[in-house]
């Protein structure tokens, strides 16, 4: 293989580790322990599609079980292969350390254009596919928890989850053997924007840090600042709504699969959005500018580059023209190994995929333990938070002497429902894994980028664990 050659994703991501693992004191065979992947299993099982058997193609792999269950996406999408399940589910071991959630790493993937299928043939397959899953254990609440990925949403988590059900009716926990699922069937409020939602906590807390921020090369401040997002699926369209209608970004950019969109006055994400879901392309939308070659709009000047589609967007090819100063990977490795050091070297700063887009996994953990606590967050406390606020404004009102308005006592008064209570630990959550890869980097001269930082953040979890129980 000549040396310029791109790896493939699992080398890219294992290569990334590596580098982690230069800085730190891990004994070689712990070090190789960590990185493998423990299990994974290919499916073929027949359907039947309009009078014609077809074979699907699906795989799961199971990365680490230090902590149980497995937790990942299933991903639907014409171009997987397991050496890309192996590759995301490494990356889900690290994620969840970053972010402390206490699962082991997993990820499923199914060999499949869902777009050549009806609803119907979807439930079907995705019925199939959850079958045999459960038949090789590697899926249940307490060993392999699945969750929404590329092409998969919803509505098939809630078919997976009626299939386990019908298999186990006597599991009191069924509906936490998958995430992501419709609020009405156990599912969360607030999971189908956690990814994007975390990914705006994610730059909202970049900003926080002056020395961060100039090291960059930017000027302080997130409002303003021009942003390029490629891929205006579920994680790149919340990102950059939220981004743009709350914090005043302006969204100069947008790529998607058939071309781009760009208006140096900032795109209403809104909008584009809807056009996309009623037109099913970017193309034809009023405002802004349309132009063909999507990937070249990876090298538009801007301040933020958001990739939110693929992997191996940024590679060893186009990584010298990357003119961003920041790249807050928002996607699974949108970016190579060999890119990686490129954009390093250029003095870019970039934010990793396995930090930045962990809102969806840790929104999910909140989901699996409301299922196996089987009550809504709030539900207990709020109309008594509400009580309590009620009496401290009419308490305030007596020893101030002073009405406090209507609308102010409202606002004071309200107590925390679920959308709030999850909004409040996934902030959180984001907030103090980004403080603690910040304390990493400033604490050893060796590590020069917040990716290092982060792995060494997450193999110092992970292997303090192993320890604890005894395997090293
Ligand atoms: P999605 O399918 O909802 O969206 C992907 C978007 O990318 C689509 O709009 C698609 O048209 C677009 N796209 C596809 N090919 C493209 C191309 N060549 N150029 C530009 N755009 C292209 O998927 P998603 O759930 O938003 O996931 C996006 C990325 O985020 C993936 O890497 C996924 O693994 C990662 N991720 C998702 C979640 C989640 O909660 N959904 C969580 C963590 C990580």
């Amino acid at each position: 293989m000549s040396e310029n050659a791109e790896l493939t994703f699992s080398q890219s991501v294992d290569k990334m580790i590596e580098r982690a693992l230069q800085v730190m004191d891990i004994e070689e065979g712990q070090a190789l322990a960590l990185r493998s992947c423990d299990s994974v299993i290919q499916v073929r099982f027949p359907v039947n599609i309009k009078g014609r058997i077809e074979v699907f193609t699906g795989w799961r792999a199971v990365h680490s079980t230090h902590r149980l269950p497995a937790k990942g996406g299933i991903r639907y999408a014409p171009y997987v292969d397991q050496d890309e399940v192996e590759a995301l589910a490494a990356l889900m071991t690290y994620k969840c350390a970053i972010v402390d959630v206490p699962f082991g790493g997993s990820k499923g993937a199914l060999l499949i254009d869902p777009r050549n299928y009806n609803r119907e043939e979807l439930q079907l397959i995705t019925r199939r596919f959850t079958l045999e899953l459960i038949r090789k254990g590697f899926l249940s609440p307490s060993t392999n928890v699945p969750a929404p990925d590329v092409g998969t949403g919803q509505r098939e988590m809630a078919w997976i989850a009626d299939t386990y059900k019908h298999l186990h009716p006597e599991d009191v926990n069924a509906l936490a053997c998958v995430t992501g699922k419709p609020v009405h069937l156990g599912g969360i409020r607030g999971r189908t924007e956690a990814t994007g939602r975390g990914v705006q906590y994610t730059i909202q807390e970049f900003f926080r840090h002056a020395d961060g921020v100039e090291q960059a090369n930017m000027t302080p401040g997130l409002e303003g600042k021009e942003i390029v997002v490629q891929g205006l699926g579920n994680v790149g369209y919340h990102a950059t709504k939220f981004l743009s209608e709350e914090d005043g970004a302006k969204i100069i950019g947008v790529i998607e699969r058939d071309g781009y969109i760009h208006d140096p006055d900032g795109i209403n994400i809104e909008a584009l959005y809807r056009h996309i879901v009623e037109h099913h392309t970017i193309k034809g939308y009023s405002d802004g500018k349309f132009h063909e070659d999507g990937k070249k709009a990876l090298e538009m000047e801007c301040d933020i580059l958001i990739p939110a589609a693929l992997e191996a967007q940024i590679t060893n090819e186009n990584a010298d023209r990357i003119k961003a100063k920041l790249i807050v990977e928002a996607a699974n490795g949108p970016v190579t190994y060999q890119a990686d050091q490129i954009l390093n070297k250029k003095g870019i700063a970039i934010l990793p995929d396995a930090y930045v887009n962990a809102g969806g996994v840790t929104v999910s953990y909140f989901e699996w333990i409301r299922n196996l606590s089987h009550i809504r967050f709030g539900r207990m406390q709020r109309r008594n938070e509400e009580m309590r606020n009620h009496q401290y404004c009419a308490m305030l009102e007596e020893i101030t002497g002073t009405k406090i308005s209507d609308l102010a006592k409202e606002k004071i008064s309200k107590g925390a429902n679920e959308i709030d209570i999850v909004r409040s630990g996934l902030e959180d959550t984001m907030r103090q894994a980004f403080q603690e890869i910040r304390e990493i980097w400033l604490a050893n001269d060796k590590i020069t980028d917040y990716r290092t930082a982060a792995y060494v953040l997450a193999v110092g979890k992970i292997s303090k664990s192993y320890i604890d129980i005894g395997v090293y």
